[in-house]
């Protein structure tokens, strides 16, 4: 970062809270590779990078610019011949207005959830400890390590079966401001403890959730920079880490930056981060992993590795048919479509993320979702998702949730054992009916 965005970066803080003000979405579209290319260079140098996900010709592509950022962007897309359009010049508003929102929302009651609005950490950790409590026998929550700021690093493990049962693994919010995801997966969570429904679940599979796995950078995004994607720890000229590029495969590879002050800043070495250490401890000790899904916003899309090459991972036929399956799950309840495929083909190159280095060591199913956006094609619509969403797109992913852990964990519903079978409601059998339906319509 030079002197002169530095000085405005910082002139940009007022009263300790990050502002927005002068700061423009882009929305441009690449027709050939020769502009991708551009677009990549692009993502290297500003210091918001692209907010679109997919990055291919045709599709637009959107690009948040800070304001001393404005005349070299516009002067690289012209060179380049992108055509372009500006879809946001107010995004200071956006974000206050819904930082008000908040403010004037009344606080949920401790050890309660809510899906009308985005909690804070504060908020899911009670909730968490408030299931454990009162589903002692099937709940247990964890503190598997601290933040680089300190903050504890929870995850709930729910499971009513054996031991040696398959294990699922979610993970959420390794990037700040990605508020749905922590909302979703706290859904997911709500779920499979609350609802007698899917005890099914519990007693055929263990489940290992981690809700917030960026704490420092979720809790920042509330108090002072809603659109934090990093980790805390600070730097010489900017702060943070992105954390998801920090693991220990391919780390620096495609996709990603040495520049501390970019949005895919690699850290100093892999696993720098408190965060992802303590993410890689717990993945280690997991016994019969079947499935990872780490949750994402925004794109509507089920990626699978790799994310550092083009090459198609060894299972690629296996994961599409699972994202597949799981895709047209979701599309039955509102339409809305996730795209499938692998990641550095649909989205960009991410190496050194998660998914990547799950796959490799331990060549566990392992999908990178990326929930939907918030209406519009603004790069605020993109994560600036308006509440009353937040429900619908939790109850929308949930089908796609159970088609991935029927099919990974290898659950046959008519062969259950007996336990099980009793507790197999109407809607388990609809779903049974549904998929076989959908698999009607592949055969033909
Ligand atoms: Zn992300």
């Amino acid at each position: 970062m030079n002197t002169a965005l530095l000085l405005a970066s910082l002139a940009t803080v007022v009263l300790g809270r990050f502002s927005y003000e002068g700061y423009k979405v882009y929305q441009v579209t690449p027709e050939n590779e020769e502009q991708i290319a551009t677009l990549y260079k692009l993502r290297g140098t500003l210091r918001y990078g692209l907010f679109s996900d997919s990055v291919v010709p045709g599709y637009p592509v959107n690009v948040m610019v800070a304001p001393a950022e404005q005349e070299m962007f516009l002067q690289i897309i012209n060179e380049d011949s992108l055509n372009y359009r500006i879809t946001a010049e107010d995004i200071e508003s956006k974000i206050s207005a819904e930082r008000e929102r908040i403010q004037k929302t009344s606080p949920v009651a401790k050890g309660e959830i809510s899906f009308t609005e985005f909690q804070t950490y504060t908020v899911i950790q009670d909730y968490l400890q408030q299931l454990a409590s009162s589903y002692p026998d099937i709940v247990t929550v964890e503190e598997f390590g601290r933040s680089f700021e300190d903050r504890p690093l929870i995850l709930i493990r729910i499971g009513a079966g054996a031991e040696s049962n398959p294990t699922i693994l979610i993970d959420s919010t390794i990037h700040a401001m990605e508020w749905i995801s922590t909302s979703v997966t706290t859904y997911i969570i709500q779920q499979l403890v609350e609802n007698s429904d899917y005890r099914y679940l519990i007693e055929n599979i263990n489940w290992v959730i981690i809700p917030v796995l960026n704490p420092d950078g979720y809790e920042y995004t509330f108090t002072q920079e809603r659109l934090w994607r990093k980790t805390r720890r600070p730097g010489t000229l900017c702060d943070g880490v992105d954390a998801n590029r920090n693991f220990p495969y391919h780390w620096g590879g495609n996709g990603t930056s040495t520049d501390e002050c970019n949005f895919y800043y690699i850290g100093p070495h892999a696993l720098s981060e408190p965060e992802v250490v303590a993410f890689t401890n717990v993945v280690y000790k997991i016994n019969n992993l079947v499935l990872h899904l780490s949750m994402h916003s925004y794109g509507s899309m089920i990626l699978f590795p790799w994310g550092w090459t083009t090459e198609l991972v060894s299972r690629s036929d296996e994961l599409q048919q699972l994202g597949d399956a799981a895709s047209k799950a979701i599309a039955a309840v509102n339409g809305t479509v996730y795209i499938t495929g692998p990641s550095s083909q649909l989205l960009y190159y991410a190496a050194g993320n998660s998914v990547d280095w799950i796959t490799y060591t331990r060549g566990t199913l392992s999908y990178t979702v990326e929930l939907p956006a918030g209406p519009g094609d603004g790069v605020l619509d993109g994560f600036i998702v308006p509440p009353e969403k937040i429900l619908p797109i939790c109850q929308e992913f949930w089908p796609g949730l159970l088609s991935f852990a029927h099919q990974s964990a290898k659950i046959d519903l008519n062969n259950a054992d007996g336990s099980s079978r009793l507790t197999i409601s109407f809607r388990q059998w609809a779903w049974v009916l549904f998929m076989y339906c959908f698999r009607c319509a592949d055969g033909i």
